[in-house]
């Protein structure tokens, strides 16, 4: 019997051991192919020798310093390195231990932000129904992920929420996808005068949508339409780049590829790859600005943040995905992986919709084609999905998520970047 408390509290769980590239081991002698990076995690495969050697060296130097009391080399190089590849107009990073912990601190942040500005009547915080931020308090409010809200809601702090952009279920026949853009992001725009433009802190949304959907990227213009209307209100625009970023569609950051920057932007999993827990918010110069000629202190802070750890791993994993010019792979075998996915399965009775970018890829499980009709919630396939393909010996991120209140069900593919042709023709 376990004294461990599980995720899931029947059943019993594989005790993984060791792994090496894209395998990982259990006790059983068992393996699997790890296709979905954990959740998007695992972005350089399993014990990988560089980032395993400069934790080791990181160890043997120093574990731990208080924030409170020191910086330390690996954070301050890590974040170096994050400011000489973000976005235009991001100037200054902040590291946590995760992506609940990135999302909860941009969110004060930028609500502190309007408090340095001498605004501290905005208090509400837009995001979108078909998201998910992190199970942190803060964080579950701004998502929009029903199944996992419902039951604390008393707890949560008031959000509102628009419609995701999500061409296979709400673009319209024969809609184009500049109007489905403009039609989408209208309802930002009419969602900010309808609480009154003074009054909202930020819009909060993922780039590519994960755990909730399954890889769905943003229309054309999009994008671009959400940033001019958060600057044409004042309101800070704040990516959720936890899931999509760091490399993982194939630029470092999803959102270069719809030529748009933020004001915030969070990120966690693939900035570690899993080696050491740690997120990061990566703030504007303007922010920071407010900051600095404002109280000089941001009102928050956790006893790991700016771990020397975590950094120097984080460090070694950028290093490695630069040296190795592992974002062309991700690039070229992502585009590979998606034309053998349409090859497979575009035809199939059972899948809706094949989408993503990079190693992000989604696929749609629906009931019937025609009408894109779910399955029974009651038949929990996703998680018959992730348990199959378990005993097959491969590793999906396969979950359930609501759309337009009804139950989705959808598989997400997010194998290391290191994974090569001949991998995914298995
Ligand atoms: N934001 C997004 C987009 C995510 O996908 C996740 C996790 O899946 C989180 C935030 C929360 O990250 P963490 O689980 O590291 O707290």
């Amino acid at each position: 019997m376990t004294r461990l408390l599980h995720r899931a509290i029947r059943g019993t769980m594989p005790v993984a051991i060791g792994g090496a590239g894209i395998t990982l081991n259990d006790a059983d002698g068992k393996s699997y192919i790890d296709a979905s990076g954990g959740a998007a995690v695992s972005c350089l495969g399993h014990g990988h020798p560089d980032v395993i050697a400069a934790l080791h060296r990181q160890a043997d130097r120093l574990a731990y310093a208080h924030t409170g009391f020191f910086t330390s080399e690996p954070a301050e190089a890590l974040a170096e390195r994050l400011i000489e590849d973000a976005p235009p107009g991001i100037s200054h990073v902040y590291l946590v231990s995760g992506g609940s912990e990135a999302v909860e601190a941009a969110l004060k942040m930028a609500r502190q932000y309007f408090v340095e500005k001498g605004e501290p009547q905005r208090r509400h915080i837009i995001a979108r129904r078909q998201s998910y931020h992190g199970n942190t308090l803060g964080a579950l409010a701004a998502g929009g992920n029903e199944l996992r809200r419902a039951q604390f809601k008393p707890l949560l702090i008031e959000t509102h929420h628009i419609d995701p952009c999500y061409a296979y279920r709400l673009q319209k026949p024969g809609e184009s996808d500049q109007a489905y853009a403009a039609r989408a992001a209208q309802q930002l725009e009419d969602k900010i005068i309808e609480l009154g433009p003074d009054q909202v802190i930020a819009f909060v949304a993922e780039t590519v949508v994960g755990a909730t959907a399954g890889a769905v990227p943003p229309v054309a213009d999009y994008l671009a339409r959400i940033r001019s209307i958060c600057d044409r209100y004042g309101i800070l625009l704040i990516l959720d780049e936890v899931m999509c970023g760091m490399g993982r569609t194939g630029t470092l950051h999803a959102c270069t590829q719809d030529g748009v920057a933020p004001d915030l932007m969070t990120l966690a999993k693939g900035l570690g790859a899993g080696y050491q827990p740690i997120g990061a918010v990566l703030l504007s110069q303007h922010i920071f600005d407010a900051f600095a000629g404002g109280s000089g202190f941001f009102q928050h802070g956790h006893t790991y943040m700016g771990h020397p750890m975590a950094a120097a791993a984080a460090l070694a994993v950028q290093d490695v995905i630069r040296r190795d010019n592992l974002l062309a792979n991700v690039a070229a075998i992502g585009a590979e992986l998606d034309r053998r996915l349409q090859e497979r399965f575009a035809d199939h009775r059972h899948v809706g919709d094949i989408r993503g970018r990079g190693l992000f890829r989604g696929l749609e499980l629906v009931a019937d084609r025609a009408t894109k009709q779910t399955f029974n919630p009651a038949l929990k396939l996703h998680a018959r999905v992730k348990q199959a393909a378990m005993a097959h010996g491969l590793m999906v991120y396969a979950m359930g998520g609501t759309i337009d209140g009804r139950h989705g069900d959808h598989v997400l593919l997010a194998p290391p970047f290191i994974v090569t042709r001949a991998d995914i023709e298995v």
